[in-house]
């Protein structure tokens, strides 16, 4: 049977061989031309008919190639071709239709960026770049070529390119693109620290912060690396930063903060930090810390108290399971074996409920992730705590 797509191709062929604006009665000087147009096109349709679709293209392509005016039906039959997920065929038209000498600025330009989005979709990357910089060049068109270099630069992890062409992208469409180049630096600035060149990472992170100076991932990995020199209390004052650039990201450094507060011999501060976070923010992560915090300083008592008056004035699983836990170590017999059962069923409910979810297309994570791998946005993943994430 006939791709209903066929349909669609074989209408705006149609007309465009003349056939279905009654060529006969036509009596000018593309007669001859028609007749042609109108073999050809049967020729086509037969061809379809007998289900061999790529000689049917070849024949299309060929009624087409005698007037320029068919451009638009080209790129409309490609697109078609890439909607449908049939890349060859899409690339194959466009391919076909850049080839031509005659066409104009605007139509050369056209078919430049439909063969780069085949590319793009073939996952034929640098083919893609090099005609995304072509069109890029007629300036009011730049923008959309833009992103879809910067798509590909980050795809490629190209962070220099990245950051030239976010400028650009950023002047094109007087938006700002300053949070994302400050993580393109960031970028680097962990390359470099792979590399063991703490140095030139502290240099990178500096350019992060000049140009997007709230930027958490710079501010944090500034602490790392004052922290991996030796330089704790340096460190701690980064990572205390979080707190007012966004505290959403708080639980990402409660862990470090820990750690510098005990490598300065400041359990105080560490738990006054804590108790003045508790009091201004509902935070589970920040309880929860206090809770291990109170048990290893004053005994499993005293955190059994805390986490129950928590949990009066803000129920939540994982304040559940802390208490499960407590309960279950001071539990003798069958009632250790029941409570051990109940544990592992509320670890598991809350599993499930810690993440990191996209703020923007709801991407659920396991772990931290700067740009989200669905949606690709930056500084839109964020940790959840008692929430449906699976
Ligand atoms: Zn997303």
């Amino acid at each position: 049977m006939l791709d209903p797509v066929w349909l669609l191709v074989l209408l705006p062929l149609a007309a465009a061989s003349g056939w279905l604006a009654g060529r006969r009665d036509r009596p000018n000087r593309s007669g001859r031309l028609s007749d042609k147009f109108s073999s050809e096109y049967f020729k086509g349709l037969n061809f379809l008919l007998n289900e061999q679709p790529d000689k049917a293209i070849e024949v299309f392509i060929k009624v087409l190639e005698v007037d320029t005016e068919t451009v638009e039906t080209h790129l409309m039959l490609g697109n078609l071709f890439r909607r449908r997920g049939e890349v060859e065929r899409a690339t194959r038209i466009h391919q076909n239709l850049i080839a031509r000498p005659n066409l104009d600025r605007d139509q050369r330009s056209n078919a430049l960026y439909e063969l780069s989005q085949d590319y793009l979709k073939a996952g034929l990357l640098d083919r893609a770049e090099n005609l995304l910089l072509e069109y890029a060049e007629v300036e009011r068109k730049s923008e959309s070529a833009l992103e879809h270099l910067l798509y590909i630069y980050q795809q490629e992890k190209e962070w220099d390119q990245a950051i030239s062409t976010a400028r650009r992208l950023a002047r094109a469409s007087s938006t700002s693109t300053d949070e994302m180049i400050a993580h393109f630096y960031c970028e680097k600035a962990e390359e470099a620290i792979n590399g063991n060149d703490l140095e030139e990472a502290g240099a990178l992170l500096k350019q992060a912060l000049s140009t997007d100076r709230n930027s958490v991932r710079a501010t944090i990995m500034k602490g790392d690396i004052e922290n991996r020199i030796g330089n704790s209390k340096k460190a701690l004052q980064h990572w205390l930063k979080i707190e007012k650039l966004d505290s959403q990201y708080l639980p990402e450094v409660l862990e470090r903060l820990k750690r510098g507060y005990s490598e300065l011999g400041d359990r105080e501060s560490w738990d006054g930090f804590l108790r003045r976070i508790l009091q201004s923010e509902e935070s589970i992560p920040v309880m929860l810390t206090l809770a291990d915090e109170i048990e290893s300083r004053y005994g499993p008592d005293n955190a059994r108290k805390f986490i129950t008056a928590e949990l009066r004035k803000r129920p939540s699983m994982s304040g559940l399971a802390y208490l499960v836990r407590l309960t279950g170590m001071q539990a003798t017999g069958q009632a250790q074996t029941d409570m051990q059962i109940l544990q592992g069923m509320i670890d598991k409910a809350v599993h499930t409920r810690q993440g990191y979810v996209c703020q923007h297309c709801g991407f659920h994570a396991r772990a931290m992730h700067w740009q989200c791998p669905s949606c690709k946005r930056w500084n839109t993943i964020k940790p959840v705590w008692d929430q449906v994430c699976d």
